[in-house]
């Protein structure tokens, strides 16, 4: 799960991690009444959105408006306020269609000597966490690391100690620090390890992280990611999701206990179990199909999930064919059935629908299906489903 920016300083804030001063807004009155609450000669007008990237970024209604400025006056603010607001944003994060702004961050603006990078995120070859730094601030870590690899700087930590103050010294030592600055970057980075691993998060990245003038270190920008698997520990995030930042089809999917994942293909796919999932996809593609999502009901998945599952499915106007591929273990084949034509009844069907059943009850399961008088191909084994399921859209 992502946080909006302005959201994740909060959380930094609390943890004891800097960050300038910073009102959100959602009208242009309220980003002047916050400048002048902020009351500094200088503030940072930054759009909300789940995507990095909008400094750069252009919106779609004013082809010259960025989607993060500065501003040194009232007016500027809420000029700038105006057009940003209810516009979409197109950064290189969001894809061509944008992301409609709703919510700015009217920010202190700061006296930057330098701009750093900083990232958190999981290794498998660390086995662990890893702090990423580079001197290069500001640009993208890809772009770094394929054109200038040498100035990327990484060290693992424990999840149990977080850094340690030595590896934080090591570091700041590494980028030219000195004096006061290392001090103040043994700290944050500390710091922001710890955070990491307290709020079970999957990528953590400050970039910028700016050294002021005065020689402290200040996260300018931030992105957490929290790991969707961890959630339950953290309740209180769950005021913190933005859905009108998710994909419609994930939310419901996710509300209804599915696990999905859409793609660009046009063959959708229900299958019971992650592994059988991903091996249907992989069929489908070698035989010349191209799978429209990723959808996993579970093993014990009821009438209603099925259901709901199906009406995921179909509401993607791109797919035109639908694959069903079961393996009845601790499931049984004709509880999927009887849930699959109680789904076709509630849902219908426009496309055709191709179901391969194998495992606990198969027997019991297929004669329904033929007894059943629906338009359902039926298959035998994985591969005939597959090449079943590719032949409808040529046919
Ligand atoms: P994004 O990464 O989405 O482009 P950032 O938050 O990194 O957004 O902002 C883009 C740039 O704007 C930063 O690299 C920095 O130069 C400038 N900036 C952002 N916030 C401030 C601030 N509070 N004070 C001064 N400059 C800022
Ligand atoms: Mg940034």
């Amino acid at each position: 799960m992502k946080i909006h920016e302005y959201q994740a300083k909060q959380l930094f804030r609390e943890a004891g991690i800097p960050v300038p001063e910073g009102i959100i807004a959602k009208t242009a009155d309220e980003a002047v009444a916050a400048f002048e609450k902020l009351d500094r000669p200088l503030v940072v007008v930054k759009s909300q959105i789940h995507a990095g990237g909008r400094g750069k970024g252009r919106f779609k209604e004013h082809p010259d408006q960025a989607g993060v400025v500065l501003a040194r006056s009232a007016e500027e603010v809420r000029e700038n306020a105006e057009r940003m607001l209810g516009s979409t944003l197109v950064t290189i994060q969001t894809g061509e269609e944008g992301k409609q702004v709703n919510t700015l961050f009217i920010e202190q603006g700061l006296d930057i000597a330098k701009e750093l990078y900083l990232g958190c995120v999981i290794d498998r070859e660390a086995g662990g966490p890893v702090m990423i730094l580079s001197t290069e601030g500001g640009m993208e870590i890809e772009v770094v690391a394929e054109k200038s690899p040498e100035k990327i700087l990484s060290e693992p930590f424990s999840i149990h100690t977080g850094l340690l103050g030595f590896q934080a010294r090591k570091l700041a030592f590494k980028l030219g620090m000195e004096g006061k600055t290392v001090r103040s970057a043994e700290k944050f980075f500390c710091q922001l390890s710890r955070f990491f691993v307290d709020n079970d998060c999957s990528m953590t990245e400050i970039n910028p992280l700016v050294i002021t003038g005065e020689g402290d270190l200040v996260a300018l920008d931030a992105k957490v990611t929290f790991d969707d698997n961890a959630l339950f520990r953290h309740k209180p995030f769950d005021e913190l999701r933005d859905l009108t930042e998710e994909d419609p089809a994930e939310v419901a999917a996710g509300n209804a206990g599915l696990s999905y994942v859409k793609l660009d293909g046009n063959i959708g796919c229900l299958v019971n179990g992650a592994g059988l999932a991903m091996s249907t996809m992989d069929l489908i593609k070698h035989h010349g199909g191209e799978p429209a999502n990723f959808l996993d009901v579970g093993g014990g998945a009821n009438v209603d999930q099925v259901t709901e599952a199906f009406r995921i499915i179909l509401a993607d106007e791109n797919v035109k064919a639908v694959l069903v591929n079961i393996f009845g273990g601790i499931m049984k084949c004709d509880t999927i059935v009887t849930a699959l034509l109680e789904a076709y009844e509630k849902v219908g069907f426009t496309v055709p629908l191709v179901v391969r059943l194998e495992g606990t009850n198969v027997e019991v399961a297929r004669k329904m299906l033929s007894e059943s008088g629906r338009d359902i191909i039926s298959a035998t084994d994985l591969t005939d489903a597959a090449q079943k399921v590719v032949a409808t859209l040529s046919s």
